[in-house]
C-alpha cells in the first residue's frame, strides 16, 4: 500500500502526514473503543467533546495563545471568512485597511466592499505581478483592523515578518501557512485558516479570535454568521464537520508529539525551502517567480524556459511519482506546495528530478 503513494505537491487539498492517515485507517471502524466510526458518533457525545477540546487545546499550546484567544471551527472555508470578518468586526462609519498581495487578499477585500463596508488598500504588490511583500506600510490611524494574507498560495510569496500596525489589531488569512512556523500571536485580533492546506481535510476553517474582537460582534447578524455563536457553544451550535475536526486534532498531535513543536517544524520547513530555492538559484533553466526576500516556504512557484517544457515537466514528473506540480490555473507555470506533511526526502527527490529534467532538456 505504502509503495503506491506518490510524492504529493498539491496546493490544497494537500498531503497529510502519513502517520495521521494510518491512525485514521486503523481507528476508522472503532473510534476510541466506542464501537462506532468517528463519522458515526454523535457530536454531542463525550467522545467528540474530547476530540474538539483537544484540537483547541493543542492549537493554543502550539501557537502559545493566552486566555483571551478562542479557537473556533467553522464550515464554509476561508472564503466564508472573507465576509464574516467585515460583517462581525466592521461597523458602519468605521474603516479597515487591507494589504493586497494577490488573489486571496483581493477576494477578502472584495467581500467587504460587497457588504458596503469602508475598505482602504493600504499597500499592494500588484505593480510587480504580486511577486513581493510590501514593506514600510503606513496604515490608517483610524483603521479598526489591518487584514493581510500571511502566505500567498498562488503567487508563492510569504510575509517573513509581520507588519508593525502600531497597535491596530492584525487579521490574517493563514490558510496556507498556519502551524508552519512560530510567530508572536499577540498583535493578532483574528486568524483564520481553511484546514485543507496545512492542517487537515477540506470542510472546516479554523478561526482564532481574541476577546476584544468578540465584543464587536453585532446582535443583528444571523446566528450562523456570528463569531459569538461559535465561541459560546464551543463550535457545537449545530453539527460541526466532525471528521475534519478529528483529523486536525490528529495532525496537531503529530506536530506536538512526533515532530516536536513549531520550532522543530520551522527548522524542517527552512531546510526544505533551502534545498529547492538554492537549486533554482543555481540554474538559468528554472526561474523562481517570487522575489528572494518574499519567497514562500510553503508554495514554491517557478517557470521553465517555455510553456511546452512546463507541460512536459509536469507530465514526466507525474510519471515519476511526483504529483501536483502544475501552477494555479490563473497564473500557469509550476508550483511545488511543500506544506508540513511534505518531507525533506520528498523535496530532495523533486530536486533530483528537476536536475535530470534540465540535463535532458536544457
Ligand atoms: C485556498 C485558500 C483560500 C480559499 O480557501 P477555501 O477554504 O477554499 O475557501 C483562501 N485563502 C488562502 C490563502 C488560500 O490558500
Amino acid at each position: 500500500m505504502k509503495e503506491k503513494r506518490i510524492y504529493n505537491f498539491n496546493a490544497g487539498p494537500a498531503a497529510l502526514p502519513l502517520p495521521v492517515l494510518e491512525e485514521i485507517r486503523d481507528s476508522f471502524l472503532n473510534f476510541a473503543g466506542s464501537g462506532m466510526s468517528i463519522v458515526e458518533i454523535s457530536h454531542r457525545s463525550k467522545w467528540f467533546d474530547d476530540v474538539i477540546n483537544d484540537a483547541a487545546a493543542r492549537t493554543k499550546r502550539l501557537l502559545n495563545l493566552d486566555e483571551r484567544y478562542h479557537v473556533l471551527f467553522i464550515q464554509g472555508g476561508a472564503s466564508l471568512q472573507f465576509c464574516m470578518v467585515p460583517m462581525n468586526l466592521l461597523k458602519d462609519g468605521e474603516s479597515a485597511d487591507y494589504v493586497n498581495t494577490g488573489t486571496w487578499s483581493a477576494k477578502a477585500a472584495k467581500e467587504a466592499k460587497i457588504l458596503g463596508k469602508s475598505v482602504k488598500v493600504a499597500a499592494s504588490s500588484e505593480d510587480k505581478n504580486f511577486s513581493y511583500i510590501p514593506k514600510n506600510i503606513s496604515f490608517s490611524s483610524d483603521a479598526v483592523y489591518v487584514h493581510i494574507t500571511s502566505n500567498n498560495t498562488i503567487k508563492g510569496t510569504q510575509w517573513a515578518e509581520f507588519p508593525d500596525t502600531k497597535g491596530i489589531p492584525l487579521i490574517s488569512d493563514m490558510s496556507s501557512d498556519i502551524m508552519s512556523r512560530r510567530f508572536d500571536a499577540k498583535p493578532f485580533g483574528l486568524i483564520y485558516a481553511g484546514a485543507q492546506k496545512n492542517i487537515g481535510p477540506a470542510g472546516v476553517c479554523m478561526v482564532i479570535i481574541r476577546d476584544d474582537m468578540l465584543k464587536r460582534v453585532p446582535a443583528t447578524l444571523p446566528s450562523m454568521l456570528k463569531y459569538t455563536t461559535f465561541s459560546e457553544s464551543n463550535s457545537l451550535y449545530n453539527t460541526p464537520p466532525c471528521f475534519s475536526v478529528y483529523t486536525i486534532r490528529l495532525v496537531l498531535k503529530w506536530l506536538e508529539e512526533t515532530v516536536g513543536g513549531l520550532d522543530k517544524m520551522e527548522e524542517i520547513n527552512r531546510k526544505k525551502g533551502a534545498a529547492i530555492y538554492s537549486f533554482i538559484d543555481s540554474t538559468e533553466f528554472y526561474r523562481g517567480t517570487a522575489e528572494p526576500g518574499s519567497r514562500s516556504l510553503m508554495n514554491v512557484t517557478f517557470r521553465l524556459p517555455d510553456e511546452e517544457l512546463e507541460k512536459k515537466f509536469i507530465k514526466e514528473a507525474a510519471e515519476n511519482n511526483l504529483g501536483g506540480l502544475k501552477g494555479h490555473r490563473s497564473v500557469g507555470g509550476c508550483r511545488a506546495s511543500v506544506y508540513n506533511a511534505t518531507t525533506l526526502e520528498g523535496v530532495e527527490t523533486l530536486v533530483d528530478f528537476m536536475k535530470t529534467f534540465e540535463k535532458k532538456n536544457g
